[in-house]
């Protein structure tokens, strides 16, 4: 293909510049390809009428020319001109949702070339909304078909920069009209079948459609993984909306896939290889490894879909093979992002549960007397060693009557050791740490005693020595010089390395 000199042209769609719509209006007549704004994402225009321009439409998006493309009209009289039989619902759903972001899909007129529709006896319908759409239609004589503007594959465009890197080089003209307002493609429905069938879920909904002519089918490919049958708009069938990197998406209830990715973030970070997350406003505070994107709110699912491709594109500047990504409710706008979601992933998912179950415990708490020497020396000691999984590590006294800084000579034999106590501040044990996900650990036999006697009977509540298994004894260094201190830390050095191993088998073990 030769390479061509692509116009950008910024326009605004509140005061449309007459002169550039004359411009690109001109070009698509002459049967050149002009990338412009719609409100769902940007289209790559061409004359529907024309056969060359459709054949150009393929070749510069490196689209199968099995993949039919949608005709945009700007006036609801102009789809008699195209369209044939076409059904009496449809006045009802013209009115309801157009212009917007539904296609419809009827049996062709011969004015439409085979090249549009892809061989197909059909055609596919939409009037958008966007302003400057709808004056390149009109300026462009009526008949614009515009596929997703993107090299075919990629995330849809939903700013003109997306197109640029895509189609730079390789298309007339790009209209520059900011970004777009929905940010998913059209609602695809087929109106040849009674009742009509969505094809491709979107900004208008199957509840939405039942309100106005009553109940729509929907392909039940849609959001099923079996790639064994075919979906009925051939557009459906490919790997779609892909970043570069691999996408997967976790499964579960919000709060086992934020524990999930957590996890594969934390084992990622540990091999070098940090993972991309896909996150929502109200979970990116929950991350504190791999590269996190804020994907918009759970508050306003339209924040997600306006942001889901431009996200994935942010991804490929990114240094990542794999992203994860959590996922969303199959409701409302949340049917559009999922299939988009998944045709991304191309179907990889994993439960969370799976993950989360392999975590028997998430923190581990030590336990001493007055909190203030060998509990937090225990505690600092285990955050130095190389763990699986990422444990939130605390110490706590039976009694602490204030919080306290650790013990000097405590704080002098871990500093020697390139270890440090300076944050530690003493807190008192209680009922809230013997939660079921936190792994209490005593020094003494007297602390567990003292916690089973106050609390009951608990199964994660033992001695050091008990849960490791081996019976070296703590020395007490309290009141003793510095070498005392040494020699305790060295005890706890031994110990805790084989702690560390133990939860660390604890993971393989569930595996
Ligand atoms: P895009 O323009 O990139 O959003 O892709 C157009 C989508 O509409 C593709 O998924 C096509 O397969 C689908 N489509 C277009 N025309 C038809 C048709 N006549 N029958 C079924 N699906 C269609
Ligand atoms: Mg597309």
């Amino acid at each position: 293909m030769n390479f061509m000199e692509t116009k950008i042209r910024k326009i605004d769609k509140n005061q449309i510049d007459e002169k550039i719509i004359e411009e690109a209006g001109a070009l698509l007549r002459e049967g050149k390809l002009v990338a412009f704004p719609t409100e769902t994402v940007y289209g790559l225009g061409a004359d529907a009428l024309q056969e060359e321009a459709a054949r150009k439409t393929y070749e510069a998006k490196g689209r199968p020319s099995d993949n039919p493309l949608i005709v945009h009209i700007a006036d609801y009289e102009d789809l008699k001109k195209i369209a044939v039989n076409i059904p009496p619902e449809t006045d009802m759903l013209a009115a309801h949702f157009w212009p917007g972001p539904l296609t419809m899909i009827f049996e062709k007129s011969d004015v439409v070339p085979y090249g549009t529709t892809g061989g197909l006896d059909t055609v596919a319908v939409r009037m958008p909304v966007d302003p400057v759409a709808q004056a390149l239609i009109r300026a462009a004589g009526g008949f614009v078909s515009a596929p997703s503007a993107n090299t075919s594959g990629r995330p849809s465009p939903t700013t003109a920069q997306h197109v640029e890197e895509d189609l730079s080089g390789k298309i007339d003209m790009i209209l520059d009209g900011g970004t777009v307002d929905i940010g998913l493609e059209s609602t695809i429905l087929d109106m040849t079948v009674s009742p009509p069938m969505i094809l491709r879920p979107g900004a208008i909904t199957a509840e939405m459609f039942e309100k106005v002519i009553g109940p729509v089918d929907v392909d039940k490919t849609l959001l099923s993984e079996d790639s064994t049958q075919a979906p009925k708009a051939p557009g459906m069938k490919y790997r779609h909306y892909a970043p570069k990197a691999k996408l997967i998406i976790v499964e579960g209830d919000l709060r086992e896939e934020i524990l999930a990715i957590r996890q594969i973030a934390y084992e990622a970070d540990r091999k070098g290889q940090p993972i991309g997350i896909i996150a929502t406003s109200e979970t990116v505070p929950f991350y504190n490894h791999g590269i996190v994107k804020n994907i918009g709110t759970r508050e306003n699912e339209k924040t997600i879909a306006r942001n889901l491709y431009s996200v994935l594109r942010e991804f490929d500047d990114e240094n990542v093979d794999t992203i994860y990504s959590e996922s969303f409710a199959v409701q409302g706008i949340g049917t559009a992002i999922m299939n988009r979601l998944e045709k991304a992933a191309g179907h990889l998912r994993i439960p969370a549960s799976e993950i989360v179950k392999l975590q028997k415990y998430r923190k581990v708490t030590f336990v001493s007397g007055t909190d203030s020497a060998r509990g937090p020396m225990a505690a600092e000691l285990l955050r130095h060693c190389d763990l699986k999984q990422e444990y939130v590590i605390n110490s706590r006294g039976i009694v602490v009557l204030f919080p306290e800084p650790a013990n000097q000579k405590a704080e002098a034999i871990m500093k020697s050791a390139q270890m440090t106590l300076a944050d530690h501040s003493s807190l008192q044990f209680d009922g809230e740490d013997i939660q079921e996900d936190t792994l209490v650990l005593t020094i003494d036999e007297s602390q567990k005693e003292k916690i089973l006697s106050e609390y009951g009977e608990q199964d994660n509540v033992f001695t050091l020595n008990e849960f490791i298994g081996d019976d070296t004894e703590i020395p007490d260094p309290y009141g003793k010089p510095l070498t005392a201190y040494g020699e305790c830390l060295e005890v706890l050095d031994k110990l805790i390395k084989k702690l560390a191993d133990k939860l660390n088998s604890l993971m393989e073990e569930e595996k």
